[in-house]
């Protein structure tokens, strides 16, 4: 509850100020996270007993606390709440609280391994360990998962020598499960519609779980939302609006108002869709002076160059040819 006070009290501070977003992820973790790890050392053990390698994906983004991390990963992206939560993880490079706080309790199961033997805090720790009560054997899981190579005791023994390498692990684990999501093929029919991964045009540029370029070259919030959204299929061609109507349309018949034989795609917003042509040759002729070789390109790769914005000048021509075109899809749907 205090954690989602803060953060709103932050969402307000922000809306209207231009804050890149790497101050704005380091605002959120000086002021929200220590609200959220509030007596996680004893409630994380607890909330994920008998965790396996295989469930930590599943595990880390159930948590509560994360579904107001990954909030404010959207608000500070620009995008809509119903922007995949992989995507906005993979753009930011996120990791989920969780793989911090896991270190937190661990650390905390070592500051009361070396307690003063006398004290009230250490008599009751080691009643945990000779009960073996949930809290003291969750934490040996969560150590033998981070570090299986090394036998319990002995890893008992030198915890405060580990936590860097429990961190990687658990980063290693989390990014090759990120990695099989946003790669997913498609799944089985579902009320007749084949369930089509969402990200499947997002990983055929996106491979690196890492901020991307153009979150810390462009200084508008307004440019890099749109250029998020478009990359994280979160946008204005009908692809993705009529994903959430009743009784939606595959994605190969969900035509372009403008250009009604062909399915509004990113790559048809981008590079085919006729509404567009004059932005478009604006921001293809900018394109083709910053990359000579840019016309002798499939249209595939040309794609793949524009959705990259992996060039602080590619980005920001990008953004406004995105944000030009949106506009006027938007002035078209009100006339
Ligand atoms: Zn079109």
């Amino acid at each position: 509850m205090k954690a989602t006070k803060a953060k709103n009290f932050l969402f307000k501070m922000l809306a209207n100020q231009n804050v890149s977003v790497p101050t704005a992820m380091h605002l959120f973790n000086a002021l929200i996270t220590p609200i959220l790890f509030y007596a996680s050392e004893v409630i994380l053990p607890l909330a994920i007993p008998n965790i396996k390698e295989s469930k930590l994906y599943k595990l880390f983004e159930g948590l509560k606390l994360e579904k107001c991390h990954v909030k404010f990963c959207k608000f500070i992206l620009g995008v809509p709440s119903r922007a995949t939560n992989a995507a906005v993880k993979g753009e930011l490079g996120a990791f989920p609280l969780a793989v911090k706080m896991y270190v937190h309790a661990l650390k905390f199961l070592n500051r009361l391994q070396v307690m003063e033997n006398e004290s009230l805090v250490f008599k009751s720790f080691r009643d945990s360990v000779a009960l073996d009560l949930p809290w003291y054997k969750s934490c040996c899981n969560m150590i033998k998962l981070a570090t299986p190579s090394i036998e319990l005791p002995v890893a008992l023994g030198k915890l405060n020598t580990l936590y860097g390498c429990i961190k990687a692990k658990l980063q290693d684990v989390y990014v090759k499960t990120w990695y099989e999501t946003i790669n997913r093929k498609p799944s089985a029919q579902r009320n007749g519609n084949i369930q089509g991964n969402k990200l499947r045009i997002y990983n055929k540029f996106k491979s690196d779980f890492k901020i991307e370029h153009y979150l810390k070259c462009v200084g508008d919030k307004h440019t890099r939302s749109e250029i998020c959204k478009l990359r994280i299929s979160a946008h204005d061609p009908m692809i993705e609006r009529l994903r959430y109507v009743p009784n939606k349309p595959d994605a190969d018949k969900r035509y372009c108002k403008y250009c009604p034989a062909l399915p509004d795609t990113e790559f048809h917003f981008l590079l085919e869709c006729d509404k567009h042509k004059d932005h478009r040759k604006i921001m293809l002729d900018k394109v083709q002076d910053i990359f000579p070789q840019f016309d002798s390109l499939q249209d595939g790769s040309k794609f793949i160059k524009l959705m990259q914005c992996d060039d602080s000048e590619m980005a920001l021509i990008v953004g406004q040819f995105i944000k030009d075109s949106v506009k006027d899809r938007k002035a078209s749907r009100v006339s």
